[in-house]
């Protein structure tokens, strides 16, 4: 494959880095520390194209491509995770539904002002018996006159305590196939609908939250283009979406890494810096060559997600490489940095906790290794 990033593209992470370094980095520590999403951002974001990037033109999006849009991930994930899980939880989980399969009327009330960062959405999927297996999903919604009534509960879900709306997935038939799910668009704050906030170790820039529906009724303008079975419209984006979460693990990475080698060439030990002994220069040296690997692979999982011919088994490939690539660089430069590893003051601590939240979710590494293995045909 002849593949070089396009003046576009380098001009994308220009801004974007100039943007995260100026904007964001300033508001991470607070937002770490009080657990809590400063919401104006998604405004800035909408200023400046961001949430729209994967969307055409014509729909008010920004109209770039999945290179484009792995590169705003590195570049957002490389200051923080936490501001990078909120924006792609919202515009990437939760919008993309909408602006697949919703009515002239849905896209105006979620979807366009979710571009413009004024309504922020979460995307409810996860259940307290069903993370990794969707079959053992129990949230239903009962069709009633003028609508459904949705029971259950659902886990684990960024942005559900600031959000605006949820793009909530649930079963309008008992029967175990993914066509008996369908997607439903629930306004925040909603009589019958119970959001707990959560106390997290990662990402803790983002909330998350558990979310109990307590025979909601909502109605029948709820239920996603106006008819049954939207749920296949989650499978379709599994893939891309697990590109795009490995281009967030590079960017984990590469916050890290630079840290490390920052530290390496000014921590002073023995009248040298430390980066002059060879242990650490190894160390610093397989990180690079591993961060070097992975980035090439999510940049042709990337290509491959353009190209219209991306598949389930490599987009896990990408996704499990990434992921557990991010968890090894972070912990070496947790090492690099001795006991400022271990101090707040450092980032790198922070980077590692939120690498570990990326070999869970969007499917565990086991889940991705269990795709892969389906492939070859053992
Ligand atoms: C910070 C955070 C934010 C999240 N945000 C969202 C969100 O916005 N929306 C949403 O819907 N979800 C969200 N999730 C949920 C996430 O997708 C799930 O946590 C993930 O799919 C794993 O499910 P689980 O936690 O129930 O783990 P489990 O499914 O209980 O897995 C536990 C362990 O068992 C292993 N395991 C399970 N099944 C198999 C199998 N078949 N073969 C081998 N091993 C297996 C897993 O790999 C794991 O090691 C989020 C999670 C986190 C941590």
């Amino acid at each position: 494959m002849d593949f070089t990033f396009s003046a576009e593209h380098e001009q994308v992470r220009d801004t974007v880095r100039r943007f995260a370094e100026t904007e964001i980095a300033p508001l991470v520590r607070d937002a770490e520390e009080s657990e809590r999403f400063p919401k104006d951002v998604f405004l800035r974001w909408g200023e400046l194209g961001l949430l729209g990037v994967r969307y055409p033109v014509e729909d008010g999006g920004s109209g770039f491509d999945k290179i484009a849009d792995c590169i705003v991930r590195e570049e957002l994930s490389r200051v923080s995770q936490g501001f990078a899980s909120a924006w792609s939880a919202h515009t990437h989980l939760a919008l993309w539904p909408i602006w697949r399969a919703g009515t002239p009327d849905q896209r105006a009330r979620y979807f366009e002002p979710g571009l413009r960062g004024e309504r922020i959405g979460g995307f409810a999927l996860s259940e307290p018996d069903g993370g990794s297996d969707i079959r053992a999903m129990r949230t239903r919604a009962q069709a009633v006159p003028g609508g459904f009534r949705i029971t259950g509960s659902k886990l684990y879900i960024t942005n559900a305590p600031c959000a605006d709306f949820l793009t909530v997935a649930a079963r309008t038939r008992p029967e175990l196939t993914p066509d008996a799910v369908s997607l439903f668009l629930v306004d925040l704050p909603c009589p019958g609908v119970d959001v707990h906030k959560l106390e997290k170790e990662g990402i803790r820039a983002s909330e998350t939250g558990l979310i109990h529906f307590d025979e909601v009724f909502v109605p029948e303008e709820a239920l996603l283009g106006g008819k049954l079975g939207t749920y296949p419209i989650i499978i379709d984006s599994l893939s891309e979406n697990r590109v795009g979460v490995a281009a967030n693990c590079i960017g984990i990475a590469r916050g890290a890494f630079e840290a490390a080698t920052r530290y390496a060439r000014e921590r002073q030990v023995r009248g040298q810096s430390i980066g002059r002994f060879q242990a650490i220069a190894h160390k610093l040296a397989d990180m690079a060559a591993d961060i070097e690997a992975a980035k090439w692979l999510v940049y042709y999982g990337a290509w491959r997600v353009d190209q219209g011919t991306i598949d389930a088994a490599t987009a896990s490939k990408v996704k499990l490489v990434a992921s557990e690539c991010a968890v090894r660089v972070t912990e070496a430069a947790i090492r690099i940095l001795g006991g400022a590893g271990i101090m707040r003051e450092f980032p790198v601590g922070r980077f590692h906790r939120d690498a570990l939240v990326y070999v869970i979710g969007e499917g565990t590494s086991e889940i991705q290794r269990n795709i892969i293995a389906r492939s070859l045909e053992l």
